[in-house]
């Protein structure tokens, strides 16, 4: 039985004295922490975190993955929080526990095809440090070989998840031996009678060839010493759940799957590889296969498993038995079995800090490039294993539990556009793990995200600067821009009834057939096409009212009824810079093309030189009650005394103004000018604010700018 003891002397092969002492240290602690829990099987808990560790030991793995290994389940079943670990045993393995503890509690519902592949990347994306995936992947290995003394039900859903998520995320990290376990662990598991039964062909199987595969072994062994080149002839076995999986999906005959011989020739260098291959190419009676042989030591595949695969038939005998043969050098060998873990195995200097460990695990993937440019292969590669590896996404659920793929950096107003447009737009708010958080939080793998949405809300412009997604931008942008489009048709709307009323009629009153005709005759498509010409000030509204009316515009006497300005109007009127015109103000419109009005004083300078264009004037009121703040510029004659500055601000927020613009300048040495710039309702608020500071002391002179 494993005991600290002897996996403390195991751990001699490659660890120095103080990593092993710090090692035991973690063990003792999980010891204690779990003092009293016991596993199913009625053993003492800390069995199993030791075995976990075992596992990773076998890898070669750093001392504080299996640091963490030892520590993994304290977070989540004892009373000691991250915070403790940290102090007892440094942050990086603390972050380890906490990263494998998070994995944790990843709740996986779902098993169609993409919603697993997403909890694999999901799972790699939690894991900021790579090795919280490999101490998560040996604590599930453990459970699996001890899953025997579950109930039915928990080994049915344990052994899917293992196949669904944590086979293929071995898999794809390429540890294929830990793969291969999990994979024949789970199908025990899920199927013990199919299982039984083939691993009961199998052993048939091998009895029956037995004779065979050791002739065709020592015909191996035989070659390599005869043209003098060193190499291991070792027999592969199929494992149970490949077969299973090929007699189903590729609905292969068992016969089919077992009768085939495969074997492994580890050497020393690439060099010798394909000098064995000449040669077992060569071999007396054995020809190889045309189109099986595959060069994976030029062309890597995508995890880096390397090696050359022929396969070789017997000439004349009557059983055309194929044989497999793999070629390896041992390195090749050693990275197909551990894959990424394998890069532990080479320890350096700096193996005790994690920054180290993940420039590691990013050399890993640089060696992986290198070796792809000089086979000169597809960019499509690399990235599909940076990808894989470092995704530039997070992962996050529904309140459904379904999982979505957002680029990192995304928001809960990127989750709702991603959900549906239609959600997007009316989200007001959301809530992310169950508590309202703001619409712009980055969002972070495993979140749970709740968008909550109202009929009355819009999109906003401000999420323009907040956004990760082309989708939510693309959205809000269509629908600013529609917006855009109804406040042109209204204003279009009001401006040309404005003209019509001048000469005593409406919209409403124009003949149908009439408003037809004229919109034939100027090519336009429709009504609101038109209003919206004239809203953005493409069309004249007077031109347009006295087309649409040419039967009766003799009669046209009345007056220019003014247009009332709301302050709602949104982005088609605008209020000059020049002249800041208020609520209360006498105000005239000039229409600028293609942007709608800009509302000025009648006093305003610059308006002499726009009001000669007549036809681009239109007359304006303010609206009984007018909505919205307006911005307006003082000019404050002072006496140069202290506190002066302070007051003005005082008494202009008393009056519930707002200050958005303030400067000084001094004129000499007992008098300065301020400048400011307010922000007030209306000409009747101006007016309360300015008597106010005009009541104060110091103050000599007030105008409006
Ligand atoms: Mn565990």
């Amino acid at each position: 039985m494993l005991t600290i003891n002897t996996f403390c002397q195991q751990l001699q092969t490659y660890l120095e004295p103080d990593q092993i002492q710090q090692v035991r240290r973690a063990y003792y602690f999980a010891e204690q922490a779990h003092d009293g829990q016991q596993r199913k099987s009625g053993e003492a808990y800390v069995l199993h975190p030791l075995s976990v560790a075992g596992i990773l030991a076998d890898m070669g793995i750093d001392h504080q993955s299996l640091q963490a290994a030892m520590l993994h389940d304290v977070i989540e079943d004892t009373e000691i929080t991250k915070t403790a670990l940290a102090n007892q045993f440094g942050c990086t393995v603390a972050n380890l526990v906490d990263g494998v503890s998070k994995l944790t509690h990843l709740e996986f519902k779902s098993h169609a095809e993409s919603q697993a592949h997403n909890f694999q990347k999901m799972a790699i994306a939690m894991a900021r440090d790579i090795r919280v995936i490999l101490v998560k992947l040996a604590d599930r290995l453990h459970n699996m070989r001890t899953i025997g003394v579950m109930r039915a039900e928990s080994r049915c859903r344990i052994a899917r998840e293992t196949t669904d998520i944590y086979a293929p995320i071995a898999s794809r990290l390429g540890m294929h031996k830990i793969s291969v376990e999990l994979e024949d662990l789970a199908f025990r598991a899920y199927y013990p009678m199919r299982h039984r039964y083939i691993k009961r062909a199998v052993e048939t199987a091998r009895g029956k060839h037995k004779a065979l595969i050791e002739q065709v072994q020592q015909a191996l062994v035989n070659c390599l010493a005869q043209e003098n080149l060193f190499g291991t002839v070792t027999g592969r076995e199929k494992h149970l759940a490949s077969i299973y999986n090929k007699m189903k999906i590729q609905n292969k005959s068992f016969r089919e799957i077992m009768d085939v011989f495969a074997f492994r020739i580890t050497t020393d260098k690439v060099d010798t590889c394909y000098r064995i291959l000449g040669a077992v190419h060569h071999l007396n009676l054995y020809r190889p296969v045309p189109g099986r042989f595959k060069d994976y030591i030029a062309i890597p595949k995508s995890n880096s498993y390397q090696s050359l695969h022929t396969t070789l038939y017997r000439v004349g005998s009557g059983v055309q038995t194929p044989i497999e043969i793999q070629i390896r050098t041992r390195e090749m060998d050693a990275i197909a079995n551990h894959g990424i873990a394998e890069h532990w195995l080479y320890k350096d200097d700096d193996s005790g800090r994690s920054a180290g460990t993940h420039s590691r695990a990013r050399q890993w993937l640089q060696g992986l490039l290198e070796m792809q440019k000089q086979s000169g292969n597809a960019l499509e590669f690399i990235n599909h294993v940076k990808h894989d590896l470092f995704p530039d996404e997070e992962y996050v659920f529904t309140p459904k539990g379904e999982v979505l793929a957002l680029p990192k950096g995304s928001t809960a107003v990127d989750f709702a556009y991603a959900v549906h447009t239609q959600i997007g737009n009316s989200c007001i708010a959301c809530k992310i793990n169950r508590r309202l958080a703001p619409l712009s939080q980055k969002l972070e793998s495993g979140n749970t995200v709740e968008i909550i949405t109202t009929t009355t809300a819009k999109p906003n412009m401000s999420w323009l600067s907040f956004i990760a997604t082309a989708k939510a931008s693309a959205s809000i942008r269509h629908y600013l821009k529609n917006q855009v489009n109804r406040d042109s048709v209204n204003l279009g709307r009001r401006l040309l009834n404005q003209e019509l009323g001048s000469i005593n009629t409406s919209l409403e009153q124009i003949d149908p057939n009439q408003l037809q005709q004229y919109l034939e005759r100027i090519s336009i498509a429709n009504l609101d096409d038109l209003l919206a010409d004239i809203g953005l000030g493409k069309r004249m509204a007077y031109v347009c009212a006295h087309s649409l009316t040419k039967a009766n515009n003799d009669t046209g006497q009345a007056t220019n009824a003014p247009i009332a300005i709301h302050g709602t109007e949104g982005l088609l009127v605008k209020y000059s810079k020049c002249c800041n015109p208020l609520p209360g103000d006498s105000v005239v419109g000039h229409i600028n093309s293609g942007h709608g009005i800009v509302v000025h004083r009648n006093l305003c300078k610059n308006l002499k030189e726009l009001a000669r264009q007549t036809d681009k004037t239109v007359s304006l009121t303010w609206a009984e009650t007018t909505e919205g703040n307006f911005n307006v510029h003082l000019k404050v004659e002072v006496t140069a005394n202290r506190g002066i500055i302070a007051n003005l601000a005082a008494s202009v927020a008393e009056n519930d103004a707002n200050i958005d613009q303030i400067n000084v300048n001094e004129q000499d040495a007992s008098l300065s000018v301020v400048n400011l710039g307010l922000n007030v309702h209306n000409r009747i608020h101006l007016a309360r604010v300015m008597k106010s500071l005009r009541r104060l002391h110091g103050v000599i002179r007030l105008t409006r700018q």
